[in-house]
């Protein structure tokens, strides 16, 4: 395949995750999809390879690696045609039991998180009736001596059905109570498989790609109180510290897809012959690929700029935020032009270009959409009214 990648980053991991993902290819992801089913083989394979540790430090058995390492890790699952969605969420998530959680909990969970003992894929935070207003949600934890007793529902859980552990964000003090609007939410890390069945509900979506999400019920889950993370009430901080690596590695996967369909298209339109000469002959077909691969780099030059910040410990909020926009929209730009590329074979399962033209369109809206993206900067960058 063309290569479009201009310089490499940690070429030895690339190396390594290239050559795991060539044991998945095309058919293994194909065959998943139209069953709805989830990798598992796949999830096994990159746990065991230590990638999806990356960002646990070694202290816990990770690899201490960083978020750049990470980033890298998922950009060439997705170059390779696989989809990260499937555990992408463990390496994000393990931070903020990392950042906030107590010195017992670390022992007792990241370690197990880092072999794949325990597997922490899920992550509960949007509702049905609060959507992107995550400060509306409506599922409630009660203080009940030394537990907390959990009820409510989410929705678009995903990975909930294939992890051990969720993570997820509940209100502990009735929103009327709180002195500010972000106070009185908690994260607790629930052990799912002591629940699922009585005190907890997991339903299925089937959604336009494989997915693996689902929504939850919570009726009366009691959680050990031990299994708070942090203090109460300061759950919403906690989760918005662990948003930047989401963005980051989020448009990373992106910036793999972008890849995996410019690479695509080069490479049929260099050799799909019509009127005695190739396709990409004509500037028609040629400059739409050419635009996606320029749309790429710019948006991949907004990602390490992002893992720079991070790592240097700069401020980098509007950075991610860009980085995941600018990103999801070169996957996107990148997937129609592939689509138009291929003509009805673009259409077709056996060139899983149908299939990736669905995965990617997904981080338009998730994990979090592009109008709340464009918002932040109006706001937080630009100085513009606050619009919510
Ligand atoms: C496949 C999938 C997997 C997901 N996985 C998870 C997961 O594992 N865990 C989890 O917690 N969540 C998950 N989500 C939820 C995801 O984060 C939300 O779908 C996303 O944040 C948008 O929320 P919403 O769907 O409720 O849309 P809404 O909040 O209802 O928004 C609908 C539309 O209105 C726009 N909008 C809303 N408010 C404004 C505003 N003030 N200004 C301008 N536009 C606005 C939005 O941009 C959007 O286009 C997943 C979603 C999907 C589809």
């Amino acid at each position: 395949m063309t290569k479009t990648a201009s310089h490499e980053t940690f070429s030895d991991i690339r190396e390594g995750v290239r050559a795991l993902c060539a044991r998945f290819p095309g058919d293994y992801w194909r065959d998943l999809d139209r069953e709805r089913a989830y990798p598992t083989e796949f999830v096994r394979a990159l746990t065991e390879a230590g990638y999806l540790a990356a960002l646990i430090p070694e202290e816990y058995g990770g690899s201490g690696l960083p978020v750049s390492a990470a980033a890298a890790i998922l950009e060439e699952v997705h170059a390779s045609g696989g989809n990260g969605a499937a555990c992408h969420a463990q390496m994000y998530t393990m931070g903020t039991i990392l950042r906030h959680g107590s010195p017992e909990q670390k022992e007792r969970y990241l370690p197990k998180i880092a072999s794949g003992e325990l597997r922490l894929q899920a992550f509960g935070v949007t509702e049905p009736t609060s959507g992107t207003d995550t400060l509306s949600l409506r599922t409630t934890a009660r203080r009940e001596g030394d537990h907390y007793v959990i009820n409510g529902q989410k929705i678009w859980t995903s990975r909930a059905e294939h992890s051990d552990l969720m993570l997820l964000l509940a209100r502990t003090t009735p929103r009327e109570e709180v002195k500010k609007r972000t106070d009185g939410l908690s994260v607790f890390l629930v052990d799912m498989r002591l629940a699922v069945g009585t005190s907890m509900t997991i339903v299925p979506i089937r959604t336009i790609m494989n997915h693996a999400t689902t929504q939850i019920f919570f009726d009366d889950l009691r959680v050990p109180a031990d299994n708070l993370i942090g203090e109460e009430g300061n759950g919403f901080r906690y989760i918005l510290s662990g948003m930047n690596t989401e963005r980051i590695l989020i448009a990373a996967e992106c910036i793999g897809d972008a890849k995996w369909f410019i690479g695509k298209a080069t490479d049929y339109a260099k050799e799909r012959v019509l009127f005695d000469r190739p396709i990409g002959q004509n500037q028609g077909v040629q400059f739409p690929i050419a635009r996606a691969y320029a749309q790429m780099r710019a948006a991949e030059l907004m990602v390490h700029e992002a893992t720079r910040r991070y790592e240097a410990g700069e401020d980098l909020g509007a950075e991610a935020n860009m980085a995941k926009l600018l990103a999801a929209d070169a996957s996107w730009a990148a997937a129609d032009m592939c689509v138009q590329t291929h003509g009805g074979f673009g259409f077709a399962e056996d060139y899983d270009i149908e299939r990736k033209f669905r995965e990617t369109r997904l981080y338009q809206v998730a994990p979090i959409s592009t109008n709340l993206i464009l918002s932040y900067l109006a706001e937080h960058v630009l100085g513009l009214p606050r619009s919510y």
